[in-house]
Parts: structure tokens; C-alpha cells; sequence
């Protein structure tokens, strides 16, 4: 099309890089998520809200790092934490730190756990949780939901694990925001084998698929009643209240898992909830779990992570960021009556899609059929206006991202509506 010739003349340097790129890395890629074809336009550097690419353009970065990207490329109070871990801290100190205890403790005030570890990534968060759920209960299987994401190695599209999952039997795979088919699967298919049920309040892959309260509701208490650990993932959704998706919805996990913007926009992940759950993981115990991880208490991410949340994202400012989302999220849906635009999502997380049938509300992940044409557009054309978004449609709003950012992605959208959608 004429905008993917566009894009290649705009960014020559971006393709240079590609070429290079492909002779070490598998299709010059190292997160399949950021595969764009013809190539991906190459990212330089951010400076608050906005990224510059190896072209020279600059962008307002709607992306957010898909959520890892809160505070912003150069949050001060961030910066100032990472420069001191760098001249007076130190790397890799291959001990045990304060530093871990302290952001430790306000996770767990925050998001009401009683004892939480640290990974690397939320995926290993997933890995952990379920592995302590099953030493836990004694049991194998796990229940998750058709379209979930927990991972690089935990992916659900369909109604069987992707072939990267590790080890490919012992889960059982249930409809999102269908009440019957989760209480049948948790409840009825193998209640004495169920050693985890594992989901999240938003399929955040979906982009952005709200679970139905009364859906999640159930699905906690069908958990319960077959005595399985219901880890929710909240790798995305904590940031959306100040105690996480659960407060918004009066959940109570037994573990939790998290990641993301937690650690401060350095690689991070955590996972926690109840103590008798956790404490298969206590080396005062004996046959505890071991979950080692050279860098689970590296000091960048936990002195980031809490000057974060201490100093940054505190709950007024989850509060006020998130309905200054819902209020975005609204102006987009009243401009898409009448097209094929579709927006879902919650708080500061939207889920931009462009449908073939016109549906308003999306479900479940199965239910969407998406006009691949009018979505690589939308991305393309709003990238000539100045935007950075990820190609399936997910838009993580970041904190320094000014007003009138928002109102012009608002205008934008709207000009596109009337060019191609309406
Ligand atoms: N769980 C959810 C809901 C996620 O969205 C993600 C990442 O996007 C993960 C888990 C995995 O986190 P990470 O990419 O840090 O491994």
C-alpha cells in the first residue's frame, strides 16, 4: 500500500540497521512482539513522553513499553535512584541487600500480600507462582483461559497451550468471561488434580479484553471451593488503582503475580500473596522450593521500583492517572459510534481494534475478528502523525504524557475515522 511505501521512505537508516540486524539476531528480532513487516523502524533513545528514532523522527510513545513504561523515559526521581545505585551502591553485590526488604515491605502494604519474592520478568513470576502452587496442594494441572497471556512461555491463544509452552500437558483451558464453561472446567473436569487457577482481570494481549466482574467473581470462588491457589496475574493490571485490579474488583488472590512498571522501568518481576502458600518457598523449612536468580535482587530494579512507588505512583496519582484513562477511553469510543473502530479497555490500558463485524464490546478473544488492513493502517498513518504504537493495538499511557498529546491523539484518530472508517 501507499503508507507501507511511505514508511520505507522514511526510514532508511531503520532498514540499514535491519540488514545488519538479521545477520545475528532471527529476523533481526529479539521480542517477537516488536517483529514488523517490512522491518521496525529503530528506536535511539526517550526522553519523558516521547522516543526518537534512528530516522530522526520523534514521537509522543503511546506504547509505554507495554506498561513498563509508567514514569516515562527520564523521571527524575527514577534517574536520581539509578545514578545512586551506579556511584555509591554498586552492581551485582552477590549478597543480601536492604534494598530488596524495603521494596518488599511496600509492595506488600500496597497490594496487601503477606510475603512476596522477586524474579527477572513476569514471566518467571508465572513460573514460580505456579510451581509454588503446585508443591503447595500436591496436585499437577492448571486452569487458565482461552486468549491469556503469562508469559513468553505461557501463551493461550486457542484451546491448546502454544508450542513453546514448557511442558504441554497438565493444563485445562477455559472460556474467557463465560461463567458455565469456568465453573465446569475448575469445578467438574478434574477438581482433585487442580493445583492452580491462573488469570487476569484484563487479557492485557487481548488487547485489552475487560473481564466481567461477576465472571472473575466466580472463578475465585470456584477456585476455592476445590481447595486450587488462585494466582491472579497482575503483571499489567496493578497499575490500574492503587492496590491493583484485585481492589477494583474485591478479589483476594492467594498469589499475586507482578512485574513491569514495578520495577522502576528496569527488568523486573515479583510474585506473593498468602504466607502458607509462600512458605513453601522459606529455606528455614525443610524440602522448601529453591527459586534462585542471579539477578532476582539486583539493585537497579529494586531502587528504582521504589522510588517509584514511594515517590512517584502514589495512590492519588493511580487514582487520578487512571480516570484521566477512563476519560480518554471514553472520548475514543464516542468518536468510533458509527465506524469500525472499537475500544476497549480500563483505566490507563486501552485496546485500540478495527473489526470486520462491527462489534462494540469485546468478550473474549475468540470473538475477534480483526480488518488487518484498516489496523496496519491506523498504525502507519498515526505514525506519520507523530505517534508510537504498537501494531496490535494495545496503548499503555504513560504519566508525563501532556494534555494536549492526548487531545491531538483524540483529533487524529478522528481524522483517520473520517479518511478511511466511517
Ligand atoms: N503476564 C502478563 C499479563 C503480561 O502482560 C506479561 C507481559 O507482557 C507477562 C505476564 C510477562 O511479563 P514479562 O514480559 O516481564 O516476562
Amino acid at each position: 500500500t501507499a503508507a507501507r511505501a511511505r514508511f520505507v521512505e522514511r526510514n532508511p537508516n531503520s532498514l540499514k540497521l535491519h540488514e545488519e540486524a538479521v545477520k545475528s539476531l532471527p529476523g533481526g528480532n529479539t521480542r517477537t512482539l516488536l517483529h514488523n513487516a517490512p522491518f521496525p523502524a529503530f528506536i535511539k533513545s526517550g526522553r519523558d513522553y516521547q522516543v526518537t528514532s534512528e530516522d530522526g523522527h520523534t514521537y509522543s510513545d503511546f506504547v509505554g513499553e507495554m506498561t513498563a513504561g509508567l514514569y516515562g523515559h527520564s523521571q527524575p526521581a527514577i534517574q536520581s535512584a539509578l545514578i545512586s545505585v551506579i556511584q555509591e551502591v554498586g552492581l551485582s553485590l552477590g549478597g543480601t541487600t536492604k534494598l530488596e526488604s524495603q521494596h518488599a515491605a511496600l509492595l506488600c502494604s500496597r497490594f496487601r500480600l503477606d510475603r512476596i519474592r522477586f524474579t527477572n520478568s513476569g514471566t518467571e513470576a508465572t513460573l514460580h507462582a505456579i510451581a509454588g502452587a503446585k508443591a503447595y496442594t500436591g496436585r499437577s494441572k492448571v486452569v487458565v483461559f482461552t486468549g491469556a497471556y503469562h508469559g513468553a512461555c505461557f501463551m493461550f491463544p486457542r484451546d491448546v497451550p502454544t508450542p513453546n509452552v514448557i511442558d504441554r500437558s497438565g493444563w485445562i483451558i477455559a472460556e474467557y468471561n463465560d461463567v458455565e464453561d469456568a465453573r465446569r472446567k475448575i469445578e467438574d473436569e478434574s477438581p482433585d488434580d487442580v493445583a492452580a487457577v491462573l488469570i487476569e482481570g484484563m487479557q492485557g494481549a487481548g488487547p485489552c479484553i475487560v473481564g466481567r466482574s461477576d465472571f472473575l467473581l466466580q472463578v475465585q470462588a470456584s477456585a476455592r471451593k476445590i481447595g486450587a491457589v488462585f494466582i491472579l496475574d497482575e503483571v499489567m493490571t496493578s497499575r490500574l488503582a492503587p492496590g491493583g485490579l484485585q481492589e477494583l474488583e474485591g478479589l483476594r488472590p492467594d498469589l499475586t503475580t507482578m512485574g513491569k512498571y514495578l520495577g522502576g522501568g528496569v527488568s523486573f518481576g515479583a510474585f506473593g500473596g498468602r504466607e502458607d502458600v509462600m512458605r513453601v518457598y522459606d529455606p528455614r523449612e525443610g524440602n522448601a522450593l529453591a527459586h534462585s536468580g542471579t539477578f532476582n535482587n539486583n539493585t537497579l530494579s529494586m531502587m528504582a521500583g521504589h522510588a517509584g512507588l514511594s515517590k512517584v505512583y502514589t495512590p492519588d496519582v493511580a487514582r487520578e492517572f487512571n480516570s484521566m484513562g477512563d476519560s480518554f477511553r471514553q472520548r475514543l469510543q464516542a468518536i468510533s459510534q458509527g465506524t469500525k473502530l472499537t475500544v476497549t479497555g480500563r483505566g490507563s490500558l486501552l485496546g485500540v481494534h478495527f473489526l470486520t463485524d462491527g462489534r462494540k464490546e469485546l468478550n473474549s478473544y475468540r470473538d475477534r475478528k480483526d480488518d488487518e488492513g484498516l489496523k496496519e493502517l491506523f498504525w502507519l498513518e498515526l505514525m506519520e502523525d507523530g505517534f508510537w504504537l504498537q501494531r496490535r493495538g494495545s496503548i499503555s499511557l504513560m504519566l508525563p504524557t501532556p494534555k494536549e498529546e492526548i487531545d491531538r491523539f483524540v483529533h487524529c484518530v478522528e481524522d483517520f475515522l473520517t479518511r478511511h472508517a466511517s
